[in-house]
């Protein structure tokens, strides 16, 4: 069994991109946020995805 505990999961840290223009807005666990792009000033609001059942 291969062990990775080196490595960061990659499931915790998220990357949140505008969905304008692709800059990376910030990494990490997000519920619900409202954020502007500082690149083109685009306004979303990103939400987890509760996929799970
Ligand atoms: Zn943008």
């Amino acid at each position: 069994m291969i062990m990775n505990t080196n490595e960061a999961i990659p499931l915790f840290k998220e990357e949140i991109r505008c969905r304008r223009c692709g800059r990376l807005l910030m990494k990490g666990l997000v519920r619900a946020v409202e954020v502007k792009c500082p690149k083109c000033g685009f306004i979303q609001v990103i939400a987890a995805q509760t996929s799970k059942k």
